[in-house]
């Protein structure tokens, strides 16, 4: 650690912690990869913040971004990119929160993780394939895999932040707030005219206490204190994004999956067909579904050794495992806020903000996750934006409108818009378009054929994926959009504000396609395109 830094004077009133001041030094990543690694291998209570704050701007700080994740990293890059003066405060020794370290990076190298799998399950033993009956990949070499390799993202963002986005940062230690323009770090006073609240959200607890009980995981414990093996036997509990997201990975490692869910799973999807397609693949992949169902017990002597599920039925089972994956959804990070300023927040803690990103106090903001539903990185990140916008002067205001979205199973999915249900609801003429087509002999049809699919259109063609356009046949509109395969997640960023601009058949028809795609929507469009009275397919 870099020990031969500047101590800054700290203040009294906090503990006192000295502070290593790297204002005057340029680290490359490595350097950067070097202290992150120190440091999180370290205790974080009494760690010196590094700091990183131009002595020579005397100017006041427009705002502190308390929380340097999505939301404050992208809010202080705008700010300071518009000429203001930003400083973010964060506890971790890296900027970039919640996404690289313990969320979306590590459920996107499993998700990667179990697609591979998928492939080389689905084709064990054929073509160049290897046997993979019985076989178990170990998730703690994955676990292991990711915790060594997330300081480069995290180094790479330090770097960046600092060299290349002239950010001022206080990173390591947690802030305290003081009123609504003060913020304590570690003895040291630090004020702004604003400030922008970006702390985040963390893991529901569990309504079953297991305090000092080895093997309940959550999506953050997982990557940062697995440290055995698990067992043959796996128990998720939940049933939305996190918790199918991660079930698929361990299903896919070679383990038992159960997901117990309350409800249905996978609600978020709004097409029932869509739902279907998935369910019944991830079913045949093994993973079993114990819907309407709750874990009510967790027995084991330090470490898990079994659970007690009460089924949809009513019964009592118990099953054998050495590992439980909490899957329950987050919560706001809101709780200092509303103790030290007294902010406004909704019945699930996550705090009110106005389409200017302020809250009910004045000149304090909030951003990304601490604000709720959906929390998705494009929400924290232009709410960032929308909240520099605003404190520079200018008046802007992010409506929050309707968003494509994507989760994994085996596969990528993607879907905006209406469902096939909720369009007939409300529309007259509904049409659909959709791939593999209904077959009047049930055989399966090897479409759609996109690219990555194509040993499975060859060798299992009901693997192939699934797709479907919904359109509201008396305008021809498009409405909706559900893609399962892999490769349409891109198109669908650019297809949502399209479709809220009033996209229809014949626009999309007129698009030139890179064949062979994923999601054949430009072809399906123009084959019926032509008739005056719309068909579906
Ligand atoms: C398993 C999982 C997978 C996900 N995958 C995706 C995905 O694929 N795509 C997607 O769009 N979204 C995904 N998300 C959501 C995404 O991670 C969040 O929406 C995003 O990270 C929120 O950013 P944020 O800035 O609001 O919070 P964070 O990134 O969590 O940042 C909050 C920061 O505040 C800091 N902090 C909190 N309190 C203090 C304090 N008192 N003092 C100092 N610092 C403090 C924390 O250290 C942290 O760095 C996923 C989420 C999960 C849980």
């Amino acid at each position: 650690m870099a020990r031969d830094a500047r101590v800054v004077a700290a203040r009294s009133g906090e503990s006192v912690n000295p502070m290593v001041n790297i204002s005057q030094e340029h680290w490359p990543t490595s350097r950067w990869e070097q202290e992150i690694r120190v440091r999180l291998g370290e205790a974080t209570d009494g760690q010196a913040p590094l700091v990183n704050i131009n002595a020579d701007d005397t100017r006041e700080f427009d705002a502190i971004f308390l929380g340097g994740g999505a939301g404050g990293r992208f809010g202080a890059a705008y700010l300071r990119a518009m000429g203001g003066r930003p400083l973010i405060i964060d506890r971790w020794p890296f900027l970039g929160g919640s996404c690289p370290h313990h969320a979306c990076v590590p459920h996107h190298l499993f998700s990667d993780i179990a697609a591979q799998l998928m492939l080389e399950r689905t084709f064990s033993g054929r073509l160049w394939f290897q046997d993979m009956q019985g076989k178990k990949v170990s998730i703690k070499d994955i676990v292991e895999m990711f915790r060594l390799g997330r300081t480069g993202p995290h180094a790479f963002m330090n770097f960046q932040s600092k060299e290349q986005l002239d950010l001022e940062f206080v990173l390591g230690s947690r802030a305290r707030i003081v009123d609504a323009h003060t913020l304590a770090v570690a003895g040291q006073i630090y004020h702004a005219n604003n400030l922008v609240l970006s702390t985040g959200a963390s893991p529901k607890p569990f309504t079953i206490d297991t305090q000092g009980m080895e093997g309940v995981f959550n999506y953050a414990s997982l990557v940062d204190t697995l440290e055995y093996e698990p067992g043959p036997t796996v128990v998720v509990v939940g049933g939305g994004k996190t918790a199918i997201e991660y079930g698929c990975f361990f299903n896919a490692t070679g383990r038992r999956t159960l997901i117990v869910s309350r409800h249905q799973p996978l609600p978020m999807i709004n097409d029932a067909e869509t739902r279907a397609y998935l369910l019944e693949r991830m079913a045949e992949q093994g993973m079993e579904f114990w819907a309407n169902a709750e874990l009510t017990a967790i027995e084991g002597d330090g470490r898990v050794s079994s659970v007690t599920i009460r089924t949809a039925s009513g019964e009592f089972k118990t099953v054998a495992t050495d590992f439980v994956f909490l899957g329950l959804g987050e919560r706001p990070n809101s709780q200092e806020a509303q103790d030290t300023l007294g902010v406004e927040v909704d019945t699930n803690g996550a705090v009110k903000v106005d389409t200017r990103m302020q809250t009910s106090i004045p000149n304090v903001y909030a951003v990304g996750d601490l604000t709720g539903s959906p929390m998705e990185m494009f929400k924290a990140r232009k709410g960032g934006m929308y909240a520099a916008r605003n404190i520079m002067g200018e008046e802007a205001h992010y409506h929050l409108k309707e968003y494509p979205d994507f989760m994994h199973t085996h596969y990528e999915v993607c879907w905006l818009g209406l469902g096939e249900e909720q369009a007939r609801e409300r529309y007259r003429n509904v049409v659909v378009l959709k791939l593999p087509p209904d077959n009047p002999d049930g055989q399966s049809v090897a479409l759609p054929a996109g690219d990555r699919m194509m040993l499975y259109v060859m060798m299992k063609p009901h693997l192939s994926g699934f797709q479907k356009l919904v359109i509201d046949g008396d305008t021809r509109r498009i409405v909706g959009a559900f893609h399962v395969g892999y490769g349409a997640k891109d198109g669908f960023q650019y297809l949502a504000p399209m479709v809220r601009n009033g996209l229809t058949v014949d626009e999309l028809g007129e698009m030139d396609e890179l064949f062979l795609n994923p999601s054949y929507f430009i072809q399906l469009c123009r084959l019926r395109a032509g008739s005056k009275v719309l068909r579906g397919m």
